[in-house]
């Protein structure tokens, strides 16, 4: 199954890819987690990236679309894929076509105010990319990730000025897609704003039809 999650910052793809990645076996392929991974480890494309992912705007099309067509060529991309974050332009949407067909896109639904209760709430774990929510989805011991035991951090795009301009970003350039997927037909909504548990069963029962 080759599936696209499609949404705004926020709206759970990455929760509900950790779920579904292991229910149709197939790897979770996040772009802002390949990125996060460059920064991490200084790569030559991390020192490129780092300032762009602080505020919250667009890597170019160019880098996103080679490091997304690098990463489908290897042998576990071969069996099927979630692709969390990618396309977010109009123009990686018809690079993607170019690599690879779809079997469907899903499409996250979420109003504003829920998605800035998301964004800044949530904590990762910063060698495992594990996500918490503060309230929505706590850790066992405040601040602490369960498996590591390592302190959490709060991305720095998910710090107020750049929440803001991710919105506006995602409206702008990636909204669009929204019209550009529904008129393939491929596209289904979902209402993310119920539990993980909630939203994962409806998608598994609309993917299904
Ligand atoms: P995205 O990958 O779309 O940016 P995440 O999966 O990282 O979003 O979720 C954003 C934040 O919202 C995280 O802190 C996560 O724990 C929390 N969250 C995700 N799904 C839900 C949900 N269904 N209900 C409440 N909180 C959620
Ligand atoms: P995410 O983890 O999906 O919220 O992505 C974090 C950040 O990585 C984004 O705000 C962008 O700076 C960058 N990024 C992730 N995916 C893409 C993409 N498809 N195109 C351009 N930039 C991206």
């Amino acid at each position: 199954m080759n599936l696209v999650f499609l949404g705004p910052p926020g709206a759970g793809k990455g929760t509900i890819a950790s779920q579904a990645k292991n229910h149709y076996d197939i790897p979770h392929i996040s772009t802002g987690d390949l990125f996060r991974n460059h920064i991490k480890g200084d790569t030559d494309l991390g020192k490129q990236v780092k300032a762009i992912l602080a505020s919250g705007d667009l890597v170019p099309d160019s880098i996103t679309i080679a490091m997304v067509e690098q990463r489908l060529k290897e042998a576990d991309a071969k069996k099927g894929f979630i692709l969390d974050g990618f396309p977010r332009t109009i123009a990686q949407a018809d690079a993607l076509k170019e690599m690879t067909s779809l079997d469907a896109v899903v499409n996250f639904v979420l109003d504003r105010e829920e998605i800035i209760k998301r964004l800044s709430g949530r904590r990762v774990c910063k060698s495992t990319g594990k996500t918490y929510h503060v309230v929505f989805n706590p850790p066992k011991v405040a601040g602490i990730d369960d498996e590591t035991g390592e302190a959490l951090i709060q991305r720095d795009d998910d710090k107020q000025d750049a929440i803001e301009n991710r919105l506006n970003v995602y409206e702008k350039q990636t909204e669009p897609l929204i019209a550009y997927y529904r008129s393939t037909g491929l596209l289904f909504d979902i209402d993310a704003s119920a539990s993980p548990e909630e939203v994962m069963a409806e998608m598994v029962k609309v993917l299904k039809k």
